[in-house]
């Protein structure tokens, strides 16, 4: 009988409980002290109130009601005790794997040949039905592969504009190939145009329900208990979009080129400030404003429901020449053992093909919480730390010291974490402010960084 391959159990490894449990439909709750509360996975437990956390940084959950009554574990755990009542590792181990693959998307790859009653084996235990009613606090987007599914159709259908292709060969030096590969695409600036798009996806059958950036909007003198007054629109202002990929080439998440001095770039989002209630029906009853300062009498067209906030993603950018498949694993493809760690969205875009190897983009230089599984998950030797020339520099203007020093902070602590996990050396690139404020200005202006290990205390020239 073949065997499930290692590179698909990793991957079910690196599935996030939460993540799961979102999409088995199960009622979740953003808990202090960095956890997720859910109902207790095991249907034998009943419980008067929920008692499970998930912790946000791990994915492991524990049961805790009455004493705990053992369900604990990661996300293959999860699966297993909310479809069997138990773990046993020997029984339950690879149709648990195959289980939680196939709800999230995750292709199963055998070693060896494939047999016809493994190919044709159906979704296992879970029944719809079944699964306790999604009751959502935060309104969560979609699981990565259905973003990734809509982003990708959703830019093939958006225009570019001749003015954002100049700016990006010209200002930005970017080949017409390495724009295909990235996917920039302008933001459709008028108003058939966006809505011939939207039109095209949902006749396409895509559902843009919580896929952060589209959101239903009220028809001008509608009436909001009917549903037949709402349509479906883009939350977008600017010039252009940027894709955000996560570690397996997905795309998750939009940003936006603002086009404006203050706020250069910002996030597709559509998080909802009102929610409906509805009948057995489908017949809208309620209509629940969420944000206290929208005044729906006086601005209905402001009202948006269905779709998702965006939240903060690190961009994981390969080089262009290495561009792979969706969903396939990078080091099937690209052998590497160093990841440059940057700020900014052009900047990873731009080091990445340069450089040859991998760029993890931080926006905001602050969120690097989800950047030391994708180092363990490749196998990475070496973190690279490549921050603009003036992230430690302090300056007198006001705002612009704060935000320094915070970068500085979140930097310190970044490093902190690296350096106590193993196996995993950091360095830092630095440069002569002369040379440019970032890495892609060094990289463009032909020059290379010097590395900096601050454990040895060693300088050696950057080479490629
Ligand atoms: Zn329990």
């Amino acid at each position: 009988m073949p065997k499930i391959s290692q590179s698909t159990i990793d991957a079910v490894e690196f599935v996030h409980t939460y993540d799961l449990a979102m999409r088995m439909g199960h009622w979740t709750k953003t808990s202090g002290g960095g956890s997720i509360k859910v109902e207790c996975p095991n249907p034998n437990h009943i419980e008067k109130t929920p008692d499970t956390y998930i912790k946000k940084s791990t994915g492991i959950f524990m049961c805790y009601g009455g004493g705990g009554c053992g369900a604990k574990g990661k996300a293959l755990q999860y699966y297993a005790w909310s479809t069997w009542g138990c773990w046993d590792p020997k029984t339950h181990f690879i149709d648990a794997v195959i289980g939680v693959c196939e709800l999230m998307g995750i292709p199963i790859e055998y070693d060896g040949p494939v047999q016809d009653s493994i190919q044709k084996r159906v979704r296992p235990a879970i029944q719809p039905a079944a699964a306790p009613k999604a009751v959502f606090e935060d309104v969560p987007a979609q699981p990565a592969e259905v973003c990734d599914r809509v982003y990708r159709r959703f830019l093939e259908l958006c225009p570019i504009y001749q003015e954002h292709a100049e700016e990006w060969m010209t200002k930005r030096r970017y080949t017409k190939e390495q724009i295909n590969a990235f996917g920039l695409r302008s933001i459709p600036a008028t108003w058939p145009e966006s809505k011939l798009i939207v039109d095209t996806l949902l006749k396409e059958g895509y559902s843009l329900e919580r896929i952060p950036g589209f959101t239903l909007k009220l028809r001008k003198g509608g009436n909001p208990l009917n549903e037949k007054d709402w349509y479906w629109a883009i939350n977008a202002y600017g010039k252009y979009f940027l894709p955000v990929r996560d570690d397996t080439g997905r795309i998750v998440r939009l940003r936006m080129a603002t086009g404006q001095e203050k706020k250069k770039y910002t996030w597709f989002s559509s998080g909802p400030n009102v929610e409906v209630q509805k009948n057995s029906t489908g017949q809208i009853t309620e209509l629940k404003v969420l944000d206290p300062s929208l005044d729906i009498n006086a601005n209905p067209h402001e009202m948006r429901r269905g779709g998702a906030s965006s939240s903060h993603h690190i961009n994981v950018v390969l080089p262009y020449q290495a561009h792979s498949e969706q969903g396939q694993e990078v080091m099937d493809i690209f052998t590497f053992d160093s990841v440059v760690i940057t700020e900014g969205e052009h900047k990873a875009f731009y080091a990445a093909s340069i450089l040859r190897k991998p760029v993890i983009g931080i926006p905001g230089a602050g969120n690097y919480r989800d950047v030391l599984p994708v180092l363990k998950k490749w196998g990475v030797k070496k973190a690279v730390v490549a921050y603009d020339a003036d992230a430690f520099i302090t300056k007198d203007k006001d705002g612009q010291k704060q935000k320094n020093e915070q970068v500085f902070k979140n930097l310190i602590d970044f490093s902190k974490e690296i350096l106590e996990s193993d196996g995993i050396e950091l360095v830092f690139w630095i440069w002569n402010i002369a040379d440019g404020k970032g890495l892609d200005d060094v990289l463009m202006g032909g020059k290379l960084p010097m590395e900096v290990n601050p454990r040895t205390k060693t300088r050696v020239p950057v080479t490629i």
